[in-house]
């Protein structure tokens, strides 16, 4: 049997069997098991229970954007709190990857927090109200900057590290959690959460690699988990209930082999409307205007990811099956299309139809190939050789594309999760669960989810600055009840 020991005191720490180190103060609540090799059950090798009067522990579940922010606030505000961040991988490893990795820390075009929160598919009426007021868009920028991250905003909002390095964001955070003495364990998962009869967290941890299991006592507990599945159970130990998690921010598969030979095609702008045989009322969210590109299986780009956010829910009970109109020229009124076209057929009436777009439409060869052969009008005929009525069709088919989406992008392109925790069991103004005192949620682990350009990254910046605040609070003032007396 191997043991595990860790004993909790100021500035020590120990090392276990596996090597696992703990560099943590003095806490009064903390119990080091093991997890016998032979039974494989836990056993209670210790109760470390320390003496450390007045100390409080907040744990928090996860070492990403939300969990490491909210780590980072609490330790601010109150700095005797001991703060521990248990990640089962690698911390801030989505930020990472984030933005291409370039991580689109936020956006910078919504400096109203009403209309900020237009931006969310889930959680769009909630942040209507304080919410981004405690901690908005702006603040994030200006917590960055203060901290040395230069950071820019790009002509469509999105916001990134000057050095185009989503590296530069987690060096920043880790730094800071360093100072302040946020305590980090990783390769830990937090498996399981109970709360005792004085209402305080018990916290199982296991370790990946190892038969090890240690439970863990805390204060408050801050789950910040993401989209996990994990998360979600903890939450629900905890007696929360859960909006199925599907996937949100994803591109669309087109079954057109004709469309897919544009691979790489970007439209600036074009107006596309999401038609769902499950969706009958008319939901204005369900169109949008941006930019489009065409991949090699089908359509993406922030026009498309938005669709795939607000259409997220419908588009899972409809198998991810529909259709798409899409306007290619949403500046131009359909009479005006027809005009062109006649004018053209005029003017050049000897050249070849699919050689010559007319210039005020702004499109490209490839794509004026493909509208001219889908109407049939294709090869070499001539501008004169086409009918009115056959222009007609191909001013409409500018304004009024159809495509058959068939299916979702691959498993990498998603990038949130729509559903979670919902908010109507937490209080906003805290980040506080309505059911279990002293239990908080930030980031993706709620039914929070924001379309592309840094809104998903601001909400787990929010969270967990409302959360850490407010656990910061919380202890400060039972830290100064307890000194008092
Ligand atoms: C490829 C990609 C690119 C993205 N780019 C952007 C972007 O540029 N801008 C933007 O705004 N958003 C972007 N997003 C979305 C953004 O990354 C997420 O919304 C954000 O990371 C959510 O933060 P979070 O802290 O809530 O969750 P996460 O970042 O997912 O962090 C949760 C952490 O908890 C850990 N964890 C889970 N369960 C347990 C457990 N039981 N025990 C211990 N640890 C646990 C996980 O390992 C994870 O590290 C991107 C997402 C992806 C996938």
């Amino acid at each position: 049997m191997s043991f595990l020991l860790t004993r909790l005191t100021s500035h020590l720490s120990i090392s276990s069997t596996n090597g696992t180190t703990l560099a943590f103060g003095p806490t009064r609540r903390y119990r080091a098991w093991n997890a016998c090799s032979a039974c494989r059950q836990s056993h209670s090798l210790v109760d470390a229970t320390m003496s450390g009067e007045g100390e409080e522990v907040l744990v928090v579940v996860g070492g990403g954007a939300a969990g490491v922010f909210g780590a980072i606030r609490a330790k601010t505000v109150a700095a005797n709190l001991k703060v521990l961040v248990i990640e089962k991988g690698k911390p801030l490893s989505k930020v990472k990857v984030s933005g291409g990795g370039r991580c689109n820390v936020t956006n910078g075009h919504f400096p109203d927090n009403m209309t900020f929160a237009e931006n969310y598919p889930r959680g769009h009426r909630e942040f209507r109200g304080s919410f981004f007021r405690k901690h908005g868009s702006m603040d994030t920028m200006v917590w960055f900057h203060e901290r040395g991250v230069g950071l820019k905003t790009e002509d469509d909002g999105r916001v990134f590290p000057v050095s185009d390095s989503s590296s530069s964001i987690i060096d920043c955070l880790m730094s800071e959690a360093r100072e302040r003495g946020v305590l980090m364990q990783t390769g830990k998962t937090v498996t399981a959460a109970s709360v005792d009869a004085s209402g305080n967290f018990l916290i199982k941890v296991e370790r990946r690699t190892a038969n090890i299991v240690e439970k863990i006592e805390a204060n408050y507990l801050l789950i910040a988990t993401g989209g996990s599945k994990q998360g979600y159970i903890l939450a629900n130990q905890l007696g929360h209930s859960l909006i199925d998690p599907v996937p949100s921010l994803f591109t669309f598969k087109i079954a057109d082999p004709q469309l897919v030979e544009l691979a790489g095609v970007t439209f600036p702008k074009v107006c596309v409307k999401l038609k769902l045989g499950n969706v009958q009322r008319n939901i204005p969210e369900l169109t949008q205007v941006g930019p489009m590109l065409v991949t090699h299986w089908g359509l993406s780009g922030p026009v498309i990811l938005r669709l795939s956010a607000w259409g997220a829910r419908y588009l899972f009970s409809a198998g991810y099956e529909g259709s798409i109109v899409v306007d290619f020229l949403p500046d131009v009124h359909l009479e005006e299309v027809k005009s062109i076209l006649s004018r053209q057929k005029l003017q050049i009436g000897k050249q070849k139809l699919m050689n010559s777009c007319p210039l005020e439409f702004g499109l490209i060869k490839r794509f004026w190939k493909y509208i001219v052969e889908r109407e049939g009008v294709g090869g070499d005929i001539l501008w004169a050789s086409v009918s009115n009525n056959s222009l007609s069709e191909v001013a409409s088919l500018l304004k009024q594309c159809s495509f058959h989406v068939t299916g979702k992008g691959q498993f990498k392109d998603e990038f949130v999760t729509a559903g979670g925790v919902p908010l109507s069991e937490i209080s906003l103004n805290t980040m506080e669960s309505k059911l279990q005192p002293r239990l908080f949620f930030a980031g993706e682990v709620l039914n929070v989810d924001g379309v592309t350009g840094g809104f998903n990254f601001q909400n787990a910046w929010t969270g967990g600055y409302i959360a850490g605040t407010r656990i910061g609070e919380l202890a400060l003032s039972t830290i100064t009840r307890n000194t008092v007396r």
